[in-house]
């Protein structure tokens, strides 16, 4: 192999390219408001629109040129937001009804939808379970009220906990969301929030630090010497308590901000993570198949207005030569803790990426955020604070 990414397309054929697409993403823009940090794409108090949307998005999946009239198999489907559960109950029942008509869910499928606490009301849970979802991700963010003001959520502590309720005696499987590193927090503050979540025996838990994406009212505000960000030796140790309490709790830390009781990592997450091919759909979506990213519009307006006039919602084509696709699922894989294998990788994409990273693994080694052990490379205890800057070093 060569790292002449040219040569290396043509006479390495990327395995990549061959493998079927067996995972699915739907973007469901729709929320109640616009919390103050959040840059997602999403529709902000317009549910009047959820019809148009689905119109849009049944033409989107019979249009697609990744779907034919056959039903895709599908090992994973993934209903992310937005807050998918804003929709009513037979909203939801017509959003699965035009998923089906593409999609067959294996007998094993994981099938997750994610859900806010303050829409998720019993009626809209039993057509969750009727139509085969297993897994609910429940965006809690903080077991503090004044917290989830401050965040701009539009839920309540109480609506937390009687939607935790509910999920538990409907699903094994779910996910709590946290936010760490909200002004004002202290140390001790988070540590009862990792306390509070592990006592209601979640499977899985994500934990992210709050971010102050550009274009965001967190981050003008921010800017503007509204308020101060956590700093950052605090940030550090929040992580690290997190770390700590959730290993104490058993939970496996199978990824950067992830965490899992024995059997419950995310199944859909992984596949991104190992550089798998999925397809997505919705306003902002985007799908990686034959080697390629495929992105829809970000506007919601834009997409539906795309699809409605019989054009494609896909705003751009990365044309990544094969190395950098390499060097992106490199970057990706190390934020899984069980690491990656050079050898596999660079068999998968038609890379040496031994060679051609050379440099980079040997620098990322030498600062001791990454560990060789012949063709396996994992990342480091004291490389989980330093992610970000290892992917900048490796893309
Ligand atoms: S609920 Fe989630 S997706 Fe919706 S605005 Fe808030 S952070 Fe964004």
């Amino acid at each position: 192999m060569m790292c002449d990414s040219a040569k290396s397309e043509t006479e390495v054929p990327s395995t990549f390219m061959s493998l079927p697409v067996r995972s699915i993403y739907v973007h469901v823009p729709f929320c109640e408001h616009r919390c103050g940090y959040c840059d997602f794409s999403i529709i902000a108090n317009r549910a009047e629109l959820i019809p148009r949307y689905l119109n849009a998005l049944r033409k989107e999946l019979e249009t697609s040129p990744h779907l034919d009239s056959h039903l895709l198999d599908v090992d994973t489907l993934y209903i992310g937001g937005g807050t998918p559960t804003l929709l009513s109950a037979n909203e939801l029942e017509e959003l699965f009804s035009i998923l089906s008509d593409s999609f067959l869910l294996a007998p094993d499928a994981e099938f997750t939808i994610e859900a806010n606490p303050d829409g998720l009301t019993a009626d809209k849970i039993q057509v969750l379970k009727s139509v085969g979802v297993n897994r609910v991700s429940l965006g809690v963010q903080s077991f503090d009220d004044s917290r989830l003001i401050q965040l701009e959520r539009t839920h309540s502590v109480q609506q937390t906990e009687t939607a935790i309720e509910l999920i538990q005696q409907n699903f094994n499987n779910f996910s709590l969301d946290l936010i760490f590193a909200i002004p004002g927090q202290t140390l001790s503050e988070w540590q009862q929030m990792l306390l509070k979540a592990i006592s209601f025996q979640p499977p899985h838990i994500s934990s992210y630090a709050l971010t102050y994406e550009k274009g965001t009212r967190f981050w003008s505000d921010r800017n503007k010497g509204n308020f101060q960000s956590t700093d950052e030796q605090m940030e550090v140790e929040m992580y690290l308590k997190t770390i700590s309490e959730l290993t104490k709790a058993n939970y496996d830390h199978y990824e950067i901000s992830n965490f899992a009781k024995a059997g419950s990592q995310s199944r859909h997450n992984n596949i991104y993570w190992s550089g798998r091919p999925y397809l997505a759909f919705g306003p902002g979506a985007a799908s990686f198949v034959d080697g390629q990213r495929h992105s829809n519009h970000r506007s919601s307006f834009t997409w539906m207005n795309r699809l409605e006039q019989n054009q494609s919602p896909i705003v751009s084509t990365d044309d990544l030569t094969a190395e950098e696709r390499a060097r992106e699922l490199l970057a990706i894989g190390l934020r899984r803790r069980e690491g990656v294998n050079l050898d596999d990788l660079s068999l998968a994409a038609g890379v040496d990426l031994a060679v051609c990273c050379d440099d980079e693994i040997s620098n990322l080694i030498e600062k001791g955020w990454i560990h060789r052990e012949f063709s396996e490379l994992r990342i480091t205890s004291a490389g989980l604070l330093f992610a970000d800057e290892i992917a900048s070093i490796l893309v």
